[in-house]
């Protein structure tokens, strides 16, 4: 079986009590069968507070004020962990920030930026992320239905995204354009069922001079201020729809609406400043979500769903940062983003209601269509 992961994966260490955050408040933490029956077993007082603690029916931990888990102490430490050890840890608990993402004989993993340290592995280096593929001795698997042909294909487009969001002598506006007309192009072909076909849009968005003719086009979406305003309310309102997993959430959203009028923070937060290049977090955020995210297009065959989730995703975290950082006395911008990409990834990423509800919308609002995309990209 092949594993592929971003060159930073194996350097992750949990920061337990030094972490800023927990993963342990929130959301609920649902426990795998396996452990559920170890926790039934387990005898003496402990077995006791795991008999209490643990709603049965729902198969969840319990949680108790601000949604923490019932085993977190003060200090943010795992009563698990330091009354049982960590091999009496949930399947949950043991993988994350792990995201896993399955496919025939291929399993691609990643962090998740709900996590702080991992965000910052994620979005605070300056070097462009490299993805690293390996093979392990594991058991052939095959999946029923599985479109391997298609598959592929995705990984070479994802291939060709990630060169053209990696590629810095052009400005990252005009590179996730690019990718998202990339992806347009290629889901029709996509629908028809013409892999074959997938390749002449390979080729076109490749050959010598394609950036460069692409860019020129690119002029008829630019320096529409009001338009660009538009999306980012008609983007923000959209976000109402989606299911709150923590009430800061929703204020955090009314004040960045707030927030798309004021031109003077704008331009304040679009000064380059020491501590955070917009341009590199930008890439890093697409590539995030693409690697993450496209090649799961072979099971719905949503491809350019799947972009329009990675560019939504990549423009709420920015815009969201922005307001924490005019909130926190316009300190550090990286701090901004990093808290901005924790609070998205915890509220849609962490909720399959929502990331499906995100791209069912992808497709069907106007502002989220091709063209208000790229006037919301490019301004
Ligand atoms: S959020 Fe990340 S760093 Fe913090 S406790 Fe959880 S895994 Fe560790």
């Amino acid at each position: 079986m092949e594993i592929r992961v971003p060159h930073y994966y194996r350097k992750f260490k949990c920061t337990a009590d030094r972490c800023p955050d927990t993963c342990c408040a929130g959301w609920q933490i649902v426990i795998d069968e396996d452990t559920l029956e170890k926790y039934h077993k387990f005898e003496g007082p402990f077995g006791n507070r795991l008999a209490n603690s643990i709603d049965w029916r729902e198969g969840v931990f319990k949680q108790y004020e601000d949604k923490r888990c019932a085993f977190l102490d003060e200090n943010n430490l795992c009563d698990i962990y330091s009354e049982a050890g960590p091999e009496m840890f949930c399947r949950t608990c043991k993988t994350y920030p792990r995201h896993f993402e399955e496919f025939e004989n291929v399993r691609e993993i990643s962090l998740a930026m709900s996590c702080p340290e991992a965000a910052r592995m994620i979005l605070g280096p300056k070097e462009p992320v490299k993805f690293i593929t390996v093979e392990k001795n594991y058991k052939e698997e095959s999946y029923e239905d599985f479109d391997f042909f298609l598959y592929s294909k995705l990984v070479d487009a994802r291939e060709i995204i990630i060169d053209i969001l990696q590629d810095r002598s052009y400005p990252i506006k005009m590179r996730m354009a690019m990718a998202l007309a990339f992806s347009h192009d290629l889901q029709a072909r996509i629908y028809r069922g013409h892999t074959v076909a997938m390749e002449e849009v390979f080729e076109r968005y490749t050959k010598p001079g394609a950036k460069e003719r692409f860019a020129k086009r690119l002029s008829l979406y630019e320096d529409l201020p009001k338009v660009a305003k538009d999306f980012k309310k008609g983007m923000l309102e959209q976000f109402s729809k989606l299911e709150v997993l923590r009430a800061s959430w929703p204020e955090l959203l009314a004040k960045t609406l707030e927030n798309v009028e004021d031109e003077k923070l704008e331009k304040q937060w679009r000064e380059k400043e020491l501590d955070a290049d917009l341009e590199i977090i930008t890439e890093h955020l697409m590539i995030y979500f693409i690697f993450t995210y496209f090649c799961g297009a072979v099971y719905d065959e949503e491809a350019h769903s799947k972009m329009k989730f990675s560019v939504i995703g990549t423009l709420m975290v920015l815009e969201t940062a922005k307001t924490l950082w005019a909130e926190n006395g316009k300190g550090s911008k990286m701090e901004a983003v990093l808290e901005a990409a924790k609070r998205y990834s915890r509220e849609v990423e962490h909720s399959d209601e929502n990331i499906e509800l995100l791209e069912k919308l992808s497709r069907r609002e106007g502002v989220f269509g091709l063209k208000s995309l790229l006037t919301g990209i490019l301004n």
